[in-house]
Order: C-alpha cells, then structure tokens, then sequence
C-alpha cells in the first residue's frame, strides 16, 4: 500500500522543526531514518497529515566526548554508532547493541534518535540505553530537558515526549576500565526483533568484587525494565556461577511478558533467565580477559 497524502517539509534548523511541531502539533510527524515510520504509513497504520523531514540538520548528526560522556546527535544513523572506533573503545557494549538491530541497510538509514522515540521495548537500543543510564534531550517550544530511561519510555511504542518537542540528543556515560559487559539476544532469525534481549554491566573492583551491576531487560515489559533486584544480588559479591544462577532466576521474576505469535509468556520469561544467566557469565569472562 501507500501512504495517504501528506505536506512535506524539510526544515535546516532545530528551531525551525521545533516551530513546524508548535504549529501542527499531533497532525504532524518527524521523519528521521524512516525504517519504523514509511512502513506505519504504507500499512496506513498512521496517517500523518504532515511529515517534517529533519534529515537536512546536519547538526544532529555527530559522536563526540564530554568529560567521561559520549554525545550522540538524535540523526546518526545506527550503522555508523555500530563502526565508530570511539563507541567501540569508550562504550563498547552500545556498538554490539545496535549490530542485532536489522540487517545492514536498515541500520545504514535508521537513527538512534528514531530508534529511542519509536520506543519498541524489544529494541536493542531501548535495553541498552537502559541499561547504561543514558539522558536523553529534547528541545521544545520553553527550551529543553533531559529525561532518563524511566522519565523517557512511558510504555509499548510512547514516550514522554510532547507532540511539539524534538529528540536531539543522548549523553551516553563511558565505561571505566575494569567493566565486563555483555548484550546478548534471542530472536526467531539473525536481525530479527529480540524475542529478549539483554543488556548486562559488571562494573568491577581490584580483587574481583563486583562494585556495581546493571542489568536491563528488553522484550519482556511495555519498556525495558531494569532487574535490581538481581542487581543488588551481585553489588559487593564476588561472582559466582550458584550467584549468576540466582541472579537469572530473580531477574526473570520481573518480567510482565505478554503471549504473542513469537513466544508465549511462560517462554519470554524462562529465556529472560536463561539469556540474563548467558549474560552475566560473558560479562564476568570478558572482565577477566577472555573472549
Ligand atoms: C526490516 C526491518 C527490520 C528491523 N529490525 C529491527 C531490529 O531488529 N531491532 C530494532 O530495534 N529495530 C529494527 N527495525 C527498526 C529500525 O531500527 C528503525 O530504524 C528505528 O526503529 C526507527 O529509526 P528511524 O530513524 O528509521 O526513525 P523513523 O522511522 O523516521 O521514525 C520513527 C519514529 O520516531 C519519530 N522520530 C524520529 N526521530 C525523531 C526525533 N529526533 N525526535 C522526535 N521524534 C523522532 C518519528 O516521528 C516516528 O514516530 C527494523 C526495521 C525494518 C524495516
């Protein structure tokens, strides 16, 4: 099918987009990498009366460092968040995310702005971002804010977003040396969707105690879900594999899964714990310096 007929416009500047979404509010759209929307409006699941196509701020297109921070602009397409040597070294565990997103072409045109606002909580960035503490800042009419995960995805496929604001930006902290981490997923193909998806940090102390850990879980609730209950299970205990056994069982505990054609939620939710258990052992043995 195709889309029903809309007014197009191609604004240069945030402020300009910001001022197209003051004047048609919820009749209007942005348009990003368009993976997630162009297919919306050919199934005319959405109709958008206007599209505000921001591929033409180039501002929003940048990976740079702030103190310990990365700052990625709302337009970079996944594909080069995946390859870029500074993701790779500072935030390792955000490129092996967005590498289960799709295939090649969709994360060469897909953004990780599109990705977040889309908000589908089997997406490989939602978990990760998660699980990573990131902010993300959006502009608006009064001016900006920075909301964290739990401010930012609200439920399935909403955020907190107003319909006049603009995703910009998300600050991404870099981790410290001595971190294992680990981003693992089970879906029915390669590329697919996460049935679950998990995203796990070990942030460790001299001496192999666990100072910190981080575990978010995708695929599994309306949004990705942190487990702290198995995280402070792990905080200031020296990892053992009974402990990673536990950890995977109280995280599962958490888990609100719905039945779908995929997987039923007795299913969703054994694989929570069998991929959070997968998770942390690769986390502990890259930590160690294993592969
Ligand atoms: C075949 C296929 C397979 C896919 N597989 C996966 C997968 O395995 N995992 C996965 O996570 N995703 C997958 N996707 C979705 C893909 O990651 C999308 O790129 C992503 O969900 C949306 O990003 P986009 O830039 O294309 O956004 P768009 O499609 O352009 O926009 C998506 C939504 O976000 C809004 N939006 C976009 N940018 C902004 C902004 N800066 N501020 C405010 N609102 C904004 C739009 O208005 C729209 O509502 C797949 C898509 C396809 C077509």
């Amino acid at each position: 099918m195709k889309p029903s007929a809309f007014e197009y416009f191609t604004p240069n500047t945030v402020e300009e987009a910001v001022g197209l979404l003051e004047k048609y509010e919820d009749e209007a759209k942005i348009l990003a990498g368009g993976q997630s929307l162009v297919p919306i409006m050919n199934f005319r699941l959405g109709r958008p009366e206007v599209l505000i196509d921001i591929n033409g701020i180039r501002d929003l297109d940048y990976i740079k460092e702030e103190g310990d921070d990365l700052l990625i602009g709302a337009l970079t397409r996944q594909r080069d968040v995946e390859l870029s040597p500074r993701v790779q070294e500072k935030c390792p565990i955000l490129a092996e995310a967005v590498s289960f997103i799709g295939h090649v072409p969709i994360r060469n045109r897909g953004t990780i702005g599109g990705s977040l606002v889309h908000a589908d909580p089997s997406s490989e960035l939602t978990t990760v971002i998660c699980c990573l503490d990131g902010e993300m800042k959006v502009v608006g009419p009064p001016g900006d804010r920075t909301l964290g995960p739990e401010e930012f995805f609200l439920t399935y496929l909403t955020t907190s977003l107003e319909p006049s604001e603009i995703l910009v930006e998300v600050r991404i902290p870099t981790l410290p040396q001595n971190t294992g981490w680990s981003f693992v997923e089970l879906s029915r193909r390669v590329s697919d969707f996460a049935i679950v998806g998990v995203a796990t940090l070990l942030f460790m102390e001299d001496g192999g105690i666990c100072k910190e850990a981080r575990i978010a879980l995708g695929g599994v609730a309306p949004t990705p879900i942190r487990a702290e209950e198995a995280e402070e299970l792990l905080a200031g205990q020296k990892i053992t594999d009974a402990l990673i056994v536990k950890a995977g069982e109280e995280a599962a505990e958490i888990a609100e899964a719905e039945p779908d054609y995929h997987a039923s939620a007795e299913y969703r939710k054994d694989m929570a714990r069998v991929f959070v258990q997968r998770g942390l052992r690769e986390a502990l043995n890259k930590v160690r310096g294993g592969e």
